[in-house]
């Protein structure tokens, strides 16, 4: 048994405990387990730089060695910062119901003169 340091989705680091029947399925499913996050999220792993995923073996690691943990999203894998990122940019927005201008969080008018600065705007959906 060797203990490692597995950065999560979530960003936090957590400890798990692998043996040379470790695969980075295993591994995956024991950090999300650990976060609460739920079962089975397809992810995989980076280990000094190498992915894995899946049922590829784990390589031999050293106490303390730290492995990532990414998610696999559609279309490719993104980091979980990102995904943040994209949300704050795209998703968390309003939308003009008359031009369907895309407006801040914040915004009660919309700046587009064509609607007459309506102030009908509504929270811009959830991206699924
Ligand atoms: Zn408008």
């Amino acid at each position: 048994m060797v203990q490692i340091l597995v950065r999560t989705l979530t960003g936090r680091t957590v400890t798990l405990d692998v043996d040379g029947s470790s695969t980075a399925a295993s591994v995956c499913q024991a950090s999300n387990a650990k976060q609460g996050v739920r079962a089975g999220v397809d992810c995989r792993l980076v280990i000094g730089g190498k992915p894995l995923s899946g049922d590829d073996a784990l390589p031999a690691l050293e106490a303390g060695a730290e492995v990532r943990v990414l998610a696999r999203g559609r279309g490719g894998v993104i980091e979980p910062s990102l995904v943040v990122l994209a949300k704050k940019y795209n998703q968390e927005k309003k939308v003009c119901r008359i031009c369907y201008a895309r407006l801040p969080p914040r915004a009660t008018n919309c700046r587009k003169k064509k609607c007459g600065h309506t102030n009908q705007l509504r929270v811009k959906k959830k991206l699924k």
